[in-house]
């Protein structure tokens, strides 16, 4: 097997949904796994030998300009506000799309060197969309399948590219094209549906063109027991001194999609009105990413002055009721954080599933759980159906939820818990992996391409 995603363990230390998901299911079946060196280079055609074991890990290097044009600029000025429906947020510029293909033929053609013809191809997230097109073009006749980890655009949002024919186009081109939820599936297919050249078959496969190709959701999910074992560990208390008593806990990417402004408004609404006595304390995890693009510094800004604000609002000498951390925090950590805090809150505007909330439930006591509030718009929220679901962009709404989540009875606390637990433990890493690769493993190769 061979997986490409543009994110890659360099070190020992294995973070991040995506990449801890990878790299379980790698050190299971073995393989070879392909992503960008964090050192920049020079172009070159050839693969660094990253480390062996538990599997071989290669990498391509990026230039600076392809750093910033193909990564910053294409995949996440473009692509990713597209798909997380900020089309006001796109960032159009011909660089962009130019170093986006360029780097994409040139992965192919780095892969096309070590491929075997049995070789399974697996194709990771929006950076690599026209990966599988490139590669047929090489002949590569291999099963490839790709996995969209953030949410399926609409089929008018696509109007926002430049060739928005060419995003079916280059999907066309994988046998699998794996998606987090039913909704995305919808909306994949709304888009064949719309384009004169996909037909679709009896078995519910697309033909486009001259190829067939297989839409499907997999729900992607956490190392469910392994997280809830960290959890659990006795540690040294995390706010050593600072303990803030009962606390309600978000942890989020600095980006614009999570709502996180809302969220602290949604708090503030709920102090102006809480119980007399009441002094809860919000704890906001939300490390920088992706600084160098604007609507990132805009939002960095936007949510320092609400929290400054919050706080001068309601503070009082002994008590701060945000608590913000603009930093990174290693899993483990979280985990205990996650267990001691009465409330999880996921507000995004849209997510592909949002592994926080998973993670949230995941380290609860189940004899104590807390409770997770949770965005109707996150892919998590579509089986998590016993979550206190919220519409993100009413404040009152969230306000009056985490009202609700404070004062909730430990009976339906803990009935919700188990529900929701129950959707972690289905929708576990291993069973997302397995059955990916067992769809892919079982779907029409691609005779119609010269091999
Ligand atoms: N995360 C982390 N440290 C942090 C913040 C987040 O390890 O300081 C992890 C978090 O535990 C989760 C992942 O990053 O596993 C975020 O995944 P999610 O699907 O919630 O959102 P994404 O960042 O992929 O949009």
């Amino acid at each position: 097997m061979i997986v490409v995603s543009n994110r890659i363990p360099t070190g020992e230390s294995v973070s991040g949904g995506l990449v801890v998901a990878l790299h379980d299911t790698l050190g299971c079946a073995g393989g070879i796994w392909i992503g960008a060196h964090p050192e920049p280079g020079i172009g070159e055609e050839t693969l660094d030998e990253l480390g062996l074991t538990p599997y071989r890990r290669l990498a391509f290097r990026l230039t600076e300009e392809e750093q910033k044009n193909y990564y910053l600029g294409y995949a996440n000025s473009v692509l990713w506000p597209l798909c997380h429906r900020r089309g006001d947020l796109v960032e159009m510029r011909p660089e962009y799309g130019a170093a986006y293909q360029a780097v994409n033929a040139r992965v192919a053609r780095m892969v096309g060197k070590i491929a075997r013809h049995d070789d399974l191809i697996w194709v990771h997230d929006y950076h690599f969309l026209p990966l599988a097109k490139e590669m047929r073009a090489l002949g590569l006749a291999n099963r490839i399948g790709f996995f969209l980890h953030v949410p399926f655009p609409a089929l008018g949002d696509l109007s926002v590219l430049s060739q928005p024919e060419r995003f079916a186009d280059d999907l066309a081109h994988y046998n699998l094209i794996g998606l987090q939820t039913r909704s995305d599936v919808a909306r994949c297919l709304e888009m064949f549906r719309a384009d004169p050249r996909a037909e679709f078959m009896p078995d519910g496969g697309i033909k486009f063109l001259d190829r067939i190709t297989a839409v499907r959701s997999f729900p992607i999910g956490i190392d469910t027991a392994g997280f809830a074992e960290d959890a659990a560990q006795e540690a040294v208390n995390p706010f050593g001194r600072g303990d803030p008593g009962r606390f309600l806990i978000g942890v989020d990417r600095l980006d614009y999609s999570k709502g996180l402004p809302n969220r602290f408004r949604a708090f503030a609404r709920y102090l102006e009105n809480r119980p007399a006595g009441s002094r809860p304390c919000l704890v906001q995890i939300a490390p920088p990413t992706r600084q160098q693009v604007r609507a990132y510094q805009d939002i960095t800004r936007e949510l320092e002055e609400i929290a400054g604000h919050v706080n001068g609002t309601f503070a009082e000498l002994d008590w701060t009721p945000i608590r913000y951390i603009h930093r990174s925090v290693p899993r483990v950590e979280l985990a205990r954080l996650y267990r001691k805090a009465s409330v999880g809150l996921v507000t995004s505007f849209a997510d592909g599933m949002n592994l926080v909330a998973k993670e949230y439930v995941a380290a609860q006591d189940p004899k104590n759980p807390g409770v997770l509030l949770l965005s109707r718009f996150a892919g998590a929220a579509e089986d998590m159906t016993d979550a206190l679901q919220i519409n993100p962009y009413d404040v009152e709404d969230v306000a009056t939820a985490i009202s609700t989540a404070l004062d909730m009875p430990l009976e339906e606390r803990q009935r919700r818990h188990a529900s929701c637990l129950d959707v972690v433990g289905r929708t576990d890493v291993t069973i997302w992996s397995t059955a990916f690769l067992r769809a892919l493993m079982t779907c029409i190769p691609s005779m119609t391409f010269p091999g």
